[in-house]
């Protein structure tokens, strides 16, 4: 039986190391801390939290508990440790981080399969033919190795960046110079419009071409696959889908009108023609009470975001609950580089997990390392592994990541729209939300479960007492 090679102590590797081990393989675990540590991690533990504590929702039938049901359901040993140090949090799952960890490094160190490594890996050994290699190094993956995934995957395919829009007070936009409208008239009218003129559309644009942008930080600068080194002044690679906005606005006068702020289709009722130009708002919560601006992550001082976003008509005197931002997160492009079983396209013995495979969030990342453990282990063994089903929590996460529209892939939860929808027939009978999402859960846990039990033996679900 092959080896298990796992770069990352994280929350997905530690993961990937306890399913594979209990399938019966050996396995290597790498982490580089403490030797050398990231920008956000705090400590040398295992499965350190980096931020919040919470794994999100339990409440029954929402998108983020479906997930964990899955995983209880599948034996995951991190979700395990979760609930075992929880500690109260309404309707959510939040952990007391120590314990959390420690208790995922007894797991780690007392069990016989898992060898514990700590180093840092700067080589990724695509032809060895006696290992398979899991790749969890997250968004903080060291510029090194990050270099070396591109000399396989190809310098297009990382991502090292991952920008938000800003959000503005539902209550102090200016509902007298915007309209709700659905392009075409296509669907339900969800998003509110703000209209420009070509003179408001010139002056919002020489200021937002001109505006002044955040100094990159030192962790900012990214690693070239020659030197292997960071670069100062390097150009910042962003996927094409997610610019920010005044880098797509310096590509010419008219981009923007023909991009993120194209007015096709939305009728102004004030005037029953189409703008010069828009900017869409969307709704951010169920209360409504705050909208982001679609498309319009940036990378400027927030001071200068007020000054150029208050140009926008309709929001001359908006409240900016959260301004645009860009953060670090190194991704690789999934939709055009792995399979439904997290495997290189080009190199199927080394699989991605992770955030770096292009999940967001604590819980997801620990579900694609369970998966990704359970795969491994199957290739170890000479099975082949069989991807979980589509209905699925799981299976809708990685259908996600291998499927998404490749031009706007960036990294996503799970939510209800990456589950694949109800029926026709039911979506029309069945008009309450909550009781839609409920049959959505019961047909994901029921393919789950049924795929549980048939899949290959590498597949099978571990007894919780492991
Ligand atoms: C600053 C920040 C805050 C975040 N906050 C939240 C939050 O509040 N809630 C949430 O749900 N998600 C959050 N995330 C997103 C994500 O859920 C976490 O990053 C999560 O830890 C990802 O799990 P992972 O296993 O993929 O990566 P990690 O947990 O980062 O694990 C990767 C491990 O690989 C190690 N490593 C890197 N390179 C090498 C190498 N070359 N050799 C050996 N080891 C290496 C790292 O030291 C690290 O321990 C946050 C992300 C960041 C960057």
């Amino acid at each position: 039986m092959k080896r298990i090679k796992i770069i990352g102590g994280g929350l997905a590797g530690p993961e990937a190391a306890l399913q594979a081990a209990a399938q019966g393989c050996l396995v290597d675990l790498y982490e580089m801390r403490p030797t050398r540590s990231t920008e956000a991690h705090q400590t040398s533990d295992f499965a350190e939290l980096v931020c919040s504590n919470s794994l999100k929702s339990e409440s029954e039938n929402t998108a983020p508990w479906l997930l964990k049901q899955e995983m209880r359901q599948a034996g995951s040993f991190l979700l395990r440790e979760a609930d075992a140090t929880a500690v109260p949090a309404g309707h959510a799952l939040a952990v007391d981080r120590v314990l959390f960890s420690q208790r995922v490094a007894t797991l780690l160190e007392s069990n016989p399969k898992i060898t514990i490594h700590r180093e840092e890996v700067t080589t990724l050994e695509e032809s060895d033919p006696d290992t398979i290699t899991i790749l969890a190094s997250g968004p903080l993956t060291s510029p090194a190795l990050a270099a070396e995934l591109q000399r396989l995957t190809g310098a297009d395919h990382l991502a090292f960046y991952d920008s938000i829009s800003p959000i503005v007070d539902a209550t102090t936009i200016d509902m007298e110079k915007v309209y709700f409208a659905a392009r075409y008239d296509k669907g339900t009218a969800d998003y509110i419009n703000c209209p420009f003129t070509k003179e408001e559309y010139d002056r919002f644009l020489d200021a937002l071409t001109t505006a002044e942008a955040l100094p990159a930080k030192s962790w900012e600068q990214i690693p070239t696959p020659d030197s292997r080194l960071t670069t100062h002044n390097s150009p910042v690679h962003y996927f094409e889908g997610c610019l920010p906005i005044e880098e797509t606005a310096r590509r010419g006068r008219d981009t923007l009108r023909f991009g993120p702020m194209k007015p096709v289709g939305l009728t102004d009722p004030k005037t029953g023609r189409w703008p010069y130009a828009v900017v869409q708002l969307r709704q951010e919560n169920l209360r409504a009470d705050s909208y982001n601006l679609v498309g319009f992550q940036n990378h400027l001082k927030f001071g200068e975001q007020k000054r150029v976003l208050s140009l926008i008509p309709g929001l001359e005197n908006a409240t900016f609950l959260r301004y645009g931002q860009i953060h670090r997160n190194t991704y690789i492009h999934a939709p055009s580089l792995l399979t439904e079983t997290l495997q290189l396209r080009s190199h199927p013995t080394i699989l991605i997990a992770g955030q770096l495979s292009g999940v967001e969030g604590y819980t997801e990342s620990i579900a694609s390392g369970m998966l990704a453990g359970r795969y491994a282990a199957a290739l170890a063994q000479g099975l082949t592994p069989e991807p979980a089903p589509r209905q699925s929590a799981n299976g809708s996460l990685s259908h996600y990541i291998t499927h998404a529209e490749s031009k706007r892939f960036q990294p996503a939860n799970i939510t209800f729209d990456l589950l694949p929808p109800l029926e026709e027939e039911l979506r029309k009978k069945i008009r309450d939300k909550k009781e839609r999402h409920k049959l959505q859960c019961d047909r994901a846990l029921a393919a789950w479960n049924s795929w549980l039990a048939t899949s290959p033996a590498a597949f099978r679900a571990l007894p919780t007492t492991i």
